[in-house]
């Protein structure tokens, strides 16, 4: 019963940190966002301390008539969400989800064919040491040099050549549309399931801001906590019940065991929300600023610091600095920009020189900034803050304290034009 600035005063010590941090900086990793209080409160709820494994109607344990309720609410508003016919409410995060559905739909051995890790792809698309590339045999597809773009002439060819069991179509760093009805094609030409990872862009298909790849894909797996805004776990659907039956055997028992009712709860008030007039108007603010930023980068004075856009532009919610011919590397970028209160991380790019924990390119995203409220005007002076600093940074690999002081107070200046969860500042501790 003791709160926790009792309980635990370092923990609410450094949670009452992390919120400063927060408020104080302008957070743009692209996986990121900020979850609105409703998402928040549901997750902190007493549902925290309830068994439920199972499926709403069929539980192993007593006592689940209310969370019942609950994962059914998220099921259904889930699925009208994406116009799917079935739903999967219960992976742990996104890793799990992808876990399960391969293990729905494939065995160990089988091969799969993802997007090279090095190309914007994610882990658990065959990354060597990942359980998919542990389980599978791993043929990764690339994008192409010239226009960075997914090569599908490439696809087909391994896919032929391979003749994969399932394909994965879906990014981590890739800042295009993909063309799911021409992987379905692919996957269909060799008896491939097609998987499509939505879990970067799955705010933006809610929001009828990107093309969704339901009609496509034979299953598609996605976060809760990157663009749609909601707490972090992960999601499954499918239009086909076969398919429906084995997910939700792979799931539990099969991956995972109790479901977390708490962030299930989260995940549908996240649904319900991501529903709503409010959400669609703030992914159009996520796109908008993501092509004021890419826009930005393209400018002569950015490029004469040796600094580009990787694919010349963005489709999405991020866009990827290519820093390959500049001075500046993505360790160097991404320390400059956290110096004077912009987070971001340094990413590969395709075609890199430099060693991945090093890396040429910098992943700036727009979602959690537009849950802030940014809009166009906000956005244009971000853009042009991150634009100062690579270029003095690029200049002479540092900021000097001028510089590094007037850029800060630019953004100090823009958190507190739109402050972040103003109810929870005076919170106090105890
Ligand atoms: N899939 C993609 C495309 C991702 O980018 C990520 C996370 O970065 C994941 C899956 C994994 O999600 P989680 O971190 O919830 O396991």
């Amino acid at each position: 019963i003791r709160p926790l600035a009792q309980a635990d005063p370092e923990v609410d010590q450094a949670i009452a940190q992390e919120l400063i941090r927060q408020q104080s900086t302008l957070e743009m990793i692209a996986s990121e966002n900020f979850a609105p209080t409703a998402v928040m409160e549901a997750q902190g709820s007493v549902l925290t301390n309830k068994y439920a494994e199972g499926y709403p109607g069929k539980r192993y344990y007593g006592g689940c008539e209310h969370v019942d309720v609950i994962e059914q609410l998220a099921i259904d508003r889930l699925k009208s969400l994406f116009g799917a016919e079935f739903a999967n409410v219960q992976p742990h995060s996104g890793a799990q989800a992808n876990a399960s559905a391969m293990h729905a739909l494939i065995n160990a051995g089988d091969t799969i064919m993802g997007l090279n890790l090095a190309h914007g792809g994610h882990l658990t698309h065959g990354m060597r040491i990942n359980f998919s590339g542990k389980l599978y045999k791993v043929v990764p597809y690339g994008v192409r040099e010239d226009t960075h773009t997914i090569d599908m002439a490439e696809v087909e060819r391994l896919a032929l050549e391979n003749k994969p069991q399932l394909i994965v179509a879906g990014w981590s760093a890739y800042s295009r549309h993909v063309d799911f009805a021409e992987f379905r094609r692919i996957a269909d030409l060799v008896g491939a399931y097609l998987m499509v990872d939505m879990a970067h862009f799955a705010g933006l298909v809610a929001a009828g801001l990107h093309p969704s790849p339901l009609p496509h894909a034979h299953i598609v797996t996605s976060t809760t906590h990157k663009t749609l805004g909601g707490p972090r776990g992960g999601v499954i659907l499918t239009n086909d019940a076969d398919i429906a039956k084995k997910v939700n055997s792979a799931v539990f028992p099969g991956q995972q065991g109790g479901p977390l009712e708490h962030v299930i709860a989260a995940k549908a008030v996240a649904f319900k929300m991501a529903a709503e007039p409010e959400f669609q108007e703030r992914q159009a603010r996520v796109l908008e600023g993501s092509k004021i930023l890419a826009q930005r980068l393209l400018q002569d004075d950015v490029a004469a610091a040796g600094i580009s856009v990787v694919s010349g532009g963005t489709d999405v919610h991020l866009v990827l600095a290519d820093l390959r011919n500049s001075e500046l590397n993505g360790q160097q970028a991404e320390d400059t920009l956290h110096h004077i209160g912009i987070t971001v991380n340094r990413n590969a790019v395709p075609f890199d020189p430099r060693p991945p924990m090093v890396s040429s390119g910098l992943r700036i995203g727009t979602p959690a900034l537009a849950a802030r409220g940014f809009g166009a005007e906000e956005f244009t002076e971000v853009s042009d803050i991150i634009a100062t600093a690579l270029i003095a940074a690029a200049a002479t690999g540092t900021l000097d304290d001028a510089t590094a002081v007037e850029l800060r107070n630019r953004v100090t200046a823009l958190a507190d034009k739109l402050p972040l969860y103003p109810h929870l500042s005076n919170k106090g501790n105890g």
